[in-house]
């Protein structure tokens, strides 16, 4: 069945190399129950991990059943020793979180097979006395005990190989003749068991004792009674390799992921925080930078997204210098002229604006004076809820009728209905018929602190002009305002006779410089928000990977037992993988709601503008598994690339 020729195997450390094997060869028949004995250091160790496909050897040839294992990747080889070979360690290997009866199955989600191991693995235990200690963990149990639940778990595969390394090393001599008993049994029932041990009393339970010294064998003894085994038909060798991503292998591996995360609550609290923290930043924050911005688009909406002002003197000098060059002075007929324009042109309406002082009674203010058309109202959303807007007639015949920002109001009139009472501005009475909806503030500009009348009655009775600063006009549509710009330009430049070269006596100018101008801003400031929410974010991954890497040495010994019964890289990696994104995941979720409760609070409380979305939410959900899946590539790789030996020496 076995079949080693001339293998060797050194171990490096710094300068020396030992030399733990020393070219050996050797053939096992099936169903021998061998026992390897020798001094503490001769290799015994070594060779059994090789002849259990645990380790390679530097050279020679292992031959199993025909097979050249020599040939065989780590996967083929994990696969091998999950079908062929069963393991019983000195330290028991039993991992302490799980049931006996966990244990017991734990090799058959390394397997291909999927259905309910439970009644096996009730079996194997009720084989080695232990039955009705299923549930019971390994800490509740004897060494003699553990070890019978160790035996159990290298038996519920059906291998045909039994490999104990020093079994009874750490029992007494009680339970060490149970083991014994047991293992005797099995060999009757035809396994092949390949045993370490030093002590004389053990071996002679094996029927072929094999001695080694300085890495060779010395001596290897039959018993007379030897050659009763029983005759066991081979069982083929399972090499073939299924999909790790089988579905009900996943499950297997969720419910392992998350009875790890479990044993750990508060370390996995605390880690999960730094997620939940993180995800529910970029909530809120992107909940309040969205609100922003669409507070500022109804901001936008109200001023007039398709508006074009039209202004005498010259873009680029406005500002400094306006008072050189040559200015068009517009007039109402340009105003009528231009609202002619369809279909270009829904609204236009003439504009002057200056300062005044207003009186009402002994109170005193002054405010900026706006004198508009008829159609300004609905151009620019100035309509009042309280009162009403001026009416065709007012504005033709100049009347002296007022609409007051809300500003205004409360410093003329305190807490009392300005509507119907008449103010005085600059000496001359006004009735006031309306409140300005309010707008609040522009940069430093508020919005609220103005007065406006018909326009007719601002340039002749108010401010003394014959012209208008500004006309402003409403395109119809806002794919036509550069059509309409265009239009009116010409229609200007017509009426007031102007020469080419006299360009700069007017400009038109459109809202969407300063549209975007604000959105650029708010945009800003989402992106602003959005990346301290990314870095928490980032900060918390960091957290987990940390977290991940304490657990992957915290449990190299597991991860050895795992790769030792059958787990191949991908078992191991998507294991850790799963934990990782579990945690990520588990804090994104519980994150998502904290942001929205964050963000509600924010609106309720705090008046803030805010929108949760369900994008930032999907958004959100991603990201935490991309961190779970990125942060914990490198433990789970980590952990995936330990070598089975190695990883089960680690103290
Ligand atoms: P035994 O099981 O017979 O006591 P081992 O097979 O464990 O002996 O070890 C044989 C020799 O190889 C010893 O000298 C031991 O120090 C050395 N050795 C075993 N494993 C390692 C290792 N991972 N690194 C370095 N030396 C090792
Ligand atoms: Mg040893």
């Amino acid at each position: 069945m076995i079949e080693v020729v001339d293998i060797t195997k050194s171990y490096t450390i710094g300068e020396s190399s030992v030399h733990a094997l020393q070219g050996v060869s050797l053939t096992i028949a099936q169903g021998e129950f061998v026992a390897i004995m020798g001094a503490s250091g001769s290799g015994k160790s070594t060779l059994m991990h090789i002849l259990g496909m645990l380790d390679v050897p530097d050279s020679g040839q292992y031959r199993l059943m025909g097979k050249d294992v020599g040939k065989l990747n780590g996967d083929e080889l994990a696969t091998l020793r999950n079908n062929v070979a069963g393991f019983v360690f000195q330290q028991f290997h039993l991992l302490g979180r799980m049931s006996t009866i966990d244990n017991v199955m734990l090799p058959c989600i390394y397997s291909d097979e999927r259905r309910d191991f439970r009644s096996d693995a009730l079996a194997r235990l009720e084989m080695v006395g232990l039955g009705h200690r299923a549930d019971h963990r390994p800490n509740q149990m004897s060494g003699g005990e553990q070890q019978r639940v160790a035996i159990a778990r290298a038996l519920i595969r059906d291998p045909m190989l039994i490999f104990a390394d020093e079994p009874t090393g750490n029992l007494d001599t009680k339970n060490s003749h149970e083991i014994m008993r047991i293992l005797t049994e099995l060999h009757q029932q035809g396994k092949t068991i390949i045993m370490v041990t030093h002590e004389h009393d053990i071996a002679a339970y094996a029927d072929r004792v094999i001695t080694m010294q300085d890495g060779k064998i010395i001596d290897d003894r039959k018993k007379e009674d030897a050659g009763r085994r029983s005759e066991v038909s081979g069982e083929p060798m399972k090499l073939d390799h299924q999909p790790l991503f089988k579905p009900s292998r996943m499950l297997g591996f969720v419910k392992q992921a998350f009875r790890s995360i479990a044993a750990n609550k508060i370390r996995t609290l605390l880690s999960v925080l730094g997620i939940l923290v993180g995800v529910a930043s970029v909530i809120a924050m992107m909940a309040l930078g969205s609100g922003a911005r669409a507070s500022m688009e109804e901001r936008l909406k109200s001023m007039g997204s398709n508006l074009l002002s039209v202004r005498g003197g010259s873009a680029k000098i406005r500002g400094s210098a306006q008072g050189s060059g040559t200015f068009t002075r517009f007039t109402r007929q340009d105003v009528e002229a231009i609202a002619e324009f369809s279909p270009l042109v829904r609204y236009a309406s003439g504009y002057v604006t200056g300062t005044a002082q207003m009186v009402y009674l002994n109170r005193n203010w002054s405010s900026t004076v706006e004198g508009v058309g008829i159609e300004y109202g609905k151009m620019r959303s100035t309509i009042p809820t309280i009162g009403r807007w001026f009416t065709s007639d007012e504005i033709r015949s100049r009347r002296k009728v007022a609409i007051i920002g809300t500003t205004v109001a409360s410093e003329l009139f305190g807490n009392d209905d300005p509507v119907g009472q008449t103010i005085k501005i600059n000496r001359i009475n006004f009735r006031v018929i309306g409140i300005l909806p309010p707008k609040g503030f522009a940069g430093h500009r508020d919005q609220d602190d103005a007065v406006l009348v018909p326009v007719t009655t601002a340039m002749h009775r108010l401010l003394g002009r014959d012209y208008l600063n500004s006309i402003y006009v409403e395109v119809t549509s806002a794919d036509r305002l550069d059509a309409a710009k265009e239009a009116i330009d010409a229609l200007v430049r017509k009426r007031h006779k102007l020469q080419p070269n006299d360009e700069d006596s007017f400009y038109i100018r459109d809202m969407t410089e300063f549209q975007q101008m604000l959105s650029a801003t708010t945009e800003t400031m989402s992106m602003l928000l959005g990346s301290i929410a990314a870095i928490s974010l980032v900060v918390g991954g960091i957290g987990i990977m940390n977290i991940m890497l304490v657990s992957v040495t915290e449990r190299t010994r597991e991860i050895g037992l795992r790769k030792a019964i059958g787990a191949r890289r991908g078992d191991i990696m998507l294991q850790f993988l799963i934990e990782s994104v579990g945690m990520t995941l588990t804090g994104g979720l519980i994150g998502i709601a904290v942001g929205v409760g964050v963000s509600v609070m924010l609106s309720t409380f705090a008046g803030w503008a805010v929108q949760t979305s369900i994008f930032s939410v999907v958004l959100a959900t991603g990201f935490s598994v991309l961190i779970g899946l990125f942060f914990g590539l490198w433990p789970a790789k980590k952990a995936a690339g330990l070598k089975p030996v190695e990883a089960l020496r680690y103290e």
